[in-house]
């Protein structure tokens, strides 16, 4: 504490449960198990990892989305997402896709490899009320883009979203300047390696291990977060991570609360149910994915 910095404590644990989703893709659900498992502007969380292609072929096949962002980042693998707009994407191990869906997309995310080992995430990021109704977007991040950084402890980072601050040093990743300014690290440590990042005052911020386990928050006060399941950090202006006696392999997610009411149904995100009753009858009209104007 001599840098006069509050770390944030581990305050809330939750733990992946087993689902499927899609035409049958196996996945471990953490956050947006229900609506008390979110954290704002955060509404979801899935971790796919499987290397027999029973578990994930079948994909998921064209579907719509409106109100809210899904980031797909595929550690291992190769998927090819296609939407509405023409835009094609292909994922190869280490790429991320940042889609905006905002009033309205259908896409597809088929996985194109039958052996091997498939794993990634998809986050779900909230959007504000006023840019629910945007046209939709879409990036493909290819993995020279990340920058992927030696830390001075030991391991390395990749930076997704947001800004890494490692060594005295500012390392952005390529996705910048969104409402919610989401901070997005894969951070990667050998046994008993330390990491430490400021986290802006005020936006929510919670980690996922995938591979190990970590001792999160200051020395005197760490509890211990397991694989596959994420940690819910209180308020402060850092996190300090130490990896367990395998390593620790686990995202950083941080992001500006909206504050907005949010309203859920399927892949769709609003702030009322009438706007919900209005996504679902602009689906079954087409109007969803019409352009604007
Ligand atoms: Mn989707």
């Amino acid at each position: 504490m001599s840098s006069g910095k509050t770390t944030r404590a581990l305050q809330r644990i939750i733990e992946s449960a087993a689902t499927s989703d899609g035409a049958g893709v196996k996945l471990r659900r953490s956050l947006g198990q229900s609506p008390f498992t979110r954290l704002d502007p955060f509404l979801m969380l899935d971790e796919f990892s499987s290397f027999d292609a029973n578990d994930y072929i079948a994909g998921f096949p064209a579907h719509p989305h409106r109100g809210f962002e899904t980031v797909t980042y595929l550690l291992d693998g190769h998927m090819l997402h296609e939407d509405h707009l023409g835009n094609r994407g292909d994922l190869k191990s280490g790429a991320v896709q940042w889609m905006t869906a905002g009033r309205g997309i259908i896409h597809s995310e088929m996985p194109q490899q039958e052996h091997g080992r498939m794993r990634g995430f998809q986050l779900w990021i909230n959007l504000p009320a006023r840019e629910k109704m945007k046209p939709a977007g879409y990036r493909d991040i290819d993995p020279a883009e990340i920058p992927d950084v030696a830390l001075p402890g030991g391991g390395h980072a990749k930076v997704i979203a947001g800004t890494l601050v490692s060594d005295g040093h500012s390392v952005p990743g390529p996705i910048q300047g969104l409402s919610t300014d989401p901070l997005y690290i894969d951070v990667a440590l050998p046994a008993g390696a330390a990491f430490t990042q400021p986290v802006a005052i005020g936006h929510n911020a919670f980690i996922y291990v995938f591979e190990g386990s970590a001792s999160v928050g200051a020395p005197a006060t760490a509890r211990i977060l397991v694989t596959h399941a994420a940690g819910v950090l209180a308020q402060g202006d850092q996190v300090e991570v130490t990896a367990g006696a395998d390593g620790a392999r686990f995202l950083l997610l941080a992001g500006r609360p909206l504050g907005e009411p949010v309203v859920q149904h399927g892949p769709f995100v609003m702030n009322t149910r009438e706007e919900i009753e209005q996504a679902i009858r602009d689906y079954q009209s087409g109007e969803l994915t019409r352009p604007a104007g």
